[in-house]
């Protein structure tokens, strides 16, 4: 097609290293009004030089889709926010994230809530922006109303979840939430660790990581996950175990999907390339609730990966001030018990993961599958976001998968500089992120969407 026939709204982007849904070759992908129209042979469809982009060697990836990021906004802007959270996804090849219920100011378990967030993240968004809703004591009359206003389900904490407006349900309030959420063909999502293990375990402050470790033992998920099976077992409710960290609960996921449990199960990269062992004594940016365990265990999370036991691997990112995380460069005092627990990764996810996937044998067709298609399916997006496909959003991502970088919090959007990847070198960098077929810049103009579950 010569160019004056092009429509405006037309590109090609040209990549020896397309990463579709049946594996990665070479291929022409002609974008048309935001969605992907053709996929072709490298090289076949004639444009002029102003349609063209011409990757070469390096890759094109479907953009990935993060289900589980913390904006904080409204209420607790200073920890994170709508603009400085998208443009460190956009950065970091992120098209779609899904922000979840807490530590926002309301919460969104109500739809007052969630109409408080959609309206302040308007014109701040630079990529796609979904909502979880929240299920906790004592609203199980809003998880309706929520859900028919477009959240993707609703998180709840087995355990106390660190901010006092979102509290954690007991076991009669998660049998009555997840009875409505099968009532109403939701998804529950849950913070799986159990109090009274927890409450049990040897409660060490201080600035030793094993002392941490030691106090959110495997069996705290173990045990949640048992107990929060059987309820999903009893009530038919879709489950979603968040942030995996113990391999101690695999079994357990093996045994409810053959039982027909309806159960899906995320990890995190940080789970998955840090490990105890590496974690400096006063280092509280590594601190997340569960905890990274030792590397036994990580190992374990890659088989579980390997054998598609993951539907997802998903930031968790979960930042707040400096000063909540007791940092010694701030002046704080490093005690793991008191620092806020959760970390900042959100821009840093792809190449976490790539850097530690390629040492393990595993091809980008894999991190796709489990950074973008999987989260993609888990709420419902497959079909217009997650791959690289015909009549998909043109959400992609240009990625070279031998560039190197060295972490310099400091050059991150994250709204505060603290990341356990500071001073590490990880492989792969993103080079261009589109958004529905236009290229993010974000020192432009934010054209972010907000999404709704759609029925
Ligand atoms: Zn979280």
């Amino acid at each position: 097609m010569p160019l004056s026939e092009l429509p405006v709204a037309t590109a090609v982007i040209r990549s020896r290293r397309v990463v579709l849904p049946d594996g990665e070759r070479p291929a022409d992908v002609l974008v048309r009004d935001g969605k992907i129209e053709q996929i072709a042979a490298h090289g076949s469809l004639l444009v002029g030089d102003a349609h063209l982009t011409d990757l070469g060697e390096v890759a094109l990836l479907p953009g990935l889709v993060d289900t589980h990021v913390h904006v904080n906004e409204p209420g607790r802007t200073e920890w994170e926010g709508f603009a400085t959270a998208t443009r460190a996804a956009a950065a970091g090849g992120v098209t779609t994230v899904i922000d979840m219920p807490l530590n926002s100011i309301p919460p969104t378990t109500t739809v007052a809530g969630l109409d408080a967030k959609r309206k302040i993240a308007e014109g701040q968004a630079w990529v796609d922006l979904g909502f979880w809703g929240g299920a906790i004591p004592g609203n199980t009359g809003d998880l309706e109303p929520l859900h028919e206003a477009g959240v993707f389900g609703f998180k709840s904490f087995l355990a106390p979840s660190g901010v006092d407006e979102f509290p954690h349900v007991e076991a009669a309030d998660l049998e009555a939430a997840l009875t409505e959420q099968a009532r109403i063909g939701a998804l529950a999502i849950i913070h799986a660790e159990d109090p009274a293990v927890l409450e049990a375990a040897p409660q060490q402050p201080g600035t030793h990581y094993r002392d941490f470790l030691a106090s959110r033992p495997d069996d705290a998920e173990a045990a949640a996950v048992a107990r929060l099976l059987d309820t999903a077992r009893r009530t038919g409710a879709r489950v979603h175990i968040l942030h995996v960290s113990s391999a101690a609960v695999l079994p357990l996921l093996a045994q409810a999907r053959a039982d027909g449990v309806q159960v899906t199960a995320e990890t995190c990269p940080h789970y998955l390339t840090l490990a105890a062992e590496e974690v400096p004594d006063g280092d509280t940016a590594f601190k997340c609730c569960p905890p990274i365990r030792d590397e036994s265990n990580r190992d374990l999370l890659w088989a579980a990966l390997a054998a598609g036991e993951f539907v997802a691997i998903v930031s968790d990112h979960s930042p707040s001030t400096p000063d909540l995380k007791l940092l010694q460069k701030y002046g704080g005092s490093g005690d793991f018990a008191k620092a806020w627990g959760g970390i900042a990764s959100l821009q840093l996810g792809l190449p976490a993961i790539w850097t530690e996937a390629r040492k393990r044998g595993h091809d980008l067709s894999d991190v796709v599958r489990w950074m973008s298609a999987g989260p993609a399916s888990l709420v419902g997006l497959t079909g217009t976001k997650g791959a690289i496909a015909v009549g998909h959003d043109a959400d992609l991502v240009a990625f070279d998968p031998d560039g190197e970088f060295a972490v310099d919090p400091d050059a991150l959007h994250h709204r505060n500089p603290v990341t356990p990847y500071a001073g590490k070198t990880l492989t792969g960098t993103v080079q261009t992120t589109w958004l529905r077929g236009r290229v993010v810049d974000v020192d432009a103009e934010p054209f972010g969407r907000q999404i709704l579950r759609t029925r």
